[in-house]
């Protein structure tokens, strides 16, 4: 019968495409209301970022000597100070600052935001001086990113077996699609907090003081909570968009109405 899967004796109606509709746009508002706080999370650390500007200058230098002391120099780490060079505006403008592995430099305008460059140093060691195989967690963060965003297509596809049926591989991915889109992103998470706890160690070894170094923490926690809220919230509306997919494309039972014989049917 057309548009029946039969399972285990039972028969399924497949759902309707006005019902397929209906879970997709149901699935996009709630996963897009679950992940909306996300860009107040890093606004709150951009203003904490603002409110040290006034400490820049101390910073800075502590900034300078703390490279000089990293052992970075001598694995072939060069630093960019973007206020001087040909780097894209979000860098120039002090939005920015990033390690780029394949260069070996550290990009940041030291004018503006040098309390966010010992996170920077801080990336740089855990890719060239990590212990614990750190630095591999960063080479994961592309395909981490990308098998994440692979999940929400996942979630919305519609469902063609019933629960319970016999799964194959892509079944079972799209069962734990909120789970794997979480755990891809958490190398990222976890090397992102190695970079912040190295920074925060290179600047008391560079001799800041404690209320700087307290200044720099409570920067660098809403700095990694963006990371941690994409993993925890981009996992949840994976996963919320997978149930009500569910919810509404997985095929029903049809309920036998007749009171034939069993050979009677078909
Ligand atoms: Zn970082």
């Amino acid at each position: 019968m057309a548009g029946v899967y039969s399972y285990n004796g039972q028969d399924y109606q497949k759902r309707t495409l006005l019902s397929e509709t209906e879970g997709y746009l149901l699935a996009s508002v709630v996963s897009g209301a679950i992940v909306s706080p996300l860009p107040y999370i890093g606004r709150s650390f951009q203003k904490q970022l603002n409110r040290q500007m006034h400490n820049n200058h101390i910073y800075r230098d502590y900034f300078d000597k703390a490279f000089d002391i990293s052992g970075l120099k001598e694995e072939g780490v060069t630093l960019v100070k973007a206020q001087h060079a040909n780097v894209p505006a979000e860098y120039k403008l002090g939005l920015n600052a990033a390690y780029d592995p394949r260069y070996r430099k550290v990009i940041i305008n030291t004018d503006r935001i040098s309390a966010a460059g010992f996170h920077e140093l801080g990336h740089a060691l855990n890719s060239l001086k990590s212990k614990y195989g750190i630095k591999y967690l960063a080479k994961l963060r592309v395909p981490g990113y990308a098998i994440a965003g692979l999940m929400e297509y996942f979630a919305i596809f519609s469902r063609t077996k019933p629960k319970g049926a016999p799964r194959n591989f892509v079944d079972v991915i799209e069962d734990n699609c909120g789970k794997i889109a979480f755990l891809a992103m958490m190398p990222t998470v976890i090397e992102e907090a190695a970079a912040s706890y190295r920074g925060i160690k290179l600047a008391k070894n560079a001799g800041i003081n404690d209320a700087l170094i307290k200044s720099m923490k409570q920067i660098y926690i809403k700095a990694h909570a963006t990371y941690g809220g994409k993993a925890v919230l981009g996992g949840l509306a994976v996963f919320a968009s997978r149930k009500i997919m569910d919810m509404f494309t997985r095929p029903k039972p049809i309920e036998q109405t007749t009171n034939y014989p069993q050979e009677y049917i078909f």
